[in-house]
């Protein structure tokens, strides 16, 4: 990819043990396009903060979309690739699984996302993501349900008696058209590894509670980074944007809000001591060309892969 040499500095040319600093921070706003819920584990209701924006007296509270929530679903996009194209490696005990604590440790998921082996081996996480938070505060952006719970005939009567459902639950759930900023960063990636963290993002769909057909998200890449320091974090661009919108309606616009969140980063960017280089709008969109051109084709992708696994 032609476009990426000019960013050379920021990426390795094949996978370094010891850290180097160069940083690619791709700039996210995920919005919701159905209804979801993000639960912690072993906890009821929605995973929630409160948080202070600006020098207000008061704090409020926001939807918290958590780093694991986030990194469990782009993982499984990329390995059901890596399974397809047989890049998941056979391990000491079986094929690379992810929580099942057999990590194959060769394979671009266990290298870039991290991994432990209990017999030893490890690898650091590349892949470095934050709680997310949503731009609105939690009372805007969520409603209860209650619902009655469904007999084996998908029906509220009991097929036996015929008498209607009694059973009531409520859930609370996050409304369709709720926006998060995220920024997720990658530390000393080669371009390909780049380039499947990207994939990964664009290709996952479905976050929050698997088992139910709720949870569908859009995820836009709003622009990239490559510095050699961190960023500015989810919370910080959170809480500069809320200053502006605190007082607008659910639902926001996407499109204002893509704006203000390139405005905030460029802000918070330029207080970092160190290097920033930003992709600009015209790269961006060339960027976005030319990974959909590699994903759509079985060929290019396997080249991709296949290359990133290489250099290790
Ligand atoms: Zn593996």
């Amino acid at each position: 990819m032609d476009l990426l040499e000019q960013y050379d500095d920021f990426l390795v040319d094949e996978y370094q043990n010891f850290p180097q600093s160069n940083y690619v921070n791709i700039l996210l706003l995920r919005k919701t396009e159905s209804e979801t819920i993000f639960r912690t584990e072993n906890e009821g209701g929605l995973t929630k903060e409160f948080i202070r924006i600006g020098d207000s007296e008061e704090t409020t509270q926001r939807v918290v979309m958590t780093k694991r929530k986030q990194v469990a679903v782009e993982r499984r996009t990329g390995r059901e690739l890596l399974r397809k194209h047989d890049q998941l490696f056979e391990g000491d005990k079986g094929i690379c699984a992810l929580n099942r604590n057999t990590p194959c440790g060769e394979c671009i998921d266990c290298m870039l996302y991290g991994f432990a082996a209990g017999g030893g081996g490890a690898q650091k996480a590349r892949v470095i993501t934050n709680d997310a938070y949503s731009l609105l505060a939690a009372k805007k952006i969520t409603d209860k349900r209650t619902f009655n719970a469904l007999y084996d005939d998908g029906t509220m009567r009991d097929p036996e008696t015929g008498e209607a459902s009694a059973s009531l639950g409520e859930v609370e759930y996050i409304k369709p058209e709720t926006h998060f900023i995220d920024v997720q960063t990658l530390k000393d990636v080669t371009k390909e590894e780049f380039i499947y963290v990207l994939g990964n993002i664009l290709r996952s769909f479905r976050y929050g509670a698997i088992s139910s057909k709720i949870g569908k998200m859009k995820n836009y890449l709003l622009g990239i980074y490559f510095s050699d320091c961190e960023l500015a974090s989810n919370l910080e661009l959170t809480q500069e944007m809320s200053q502006e919108i605190d007082s607008t309606e659910f639902p926001l616009a996407t499109a204002e809000i893509k704006e203000l969140a390139k405005e905030k980063m460029k802000e918070l960017t330029s207080d970092v001591f160190g290097r920033v280089q930003m992709m600009s709008d015209d790269e961006l969109t060339e960027l976005l060309a030319e990974t959909q051109n590699i994903y759509q084709s079985s060929e290019q992708v396997k080249d991709l892969l296949e290359t990133a696994t290489e250099k290790y």
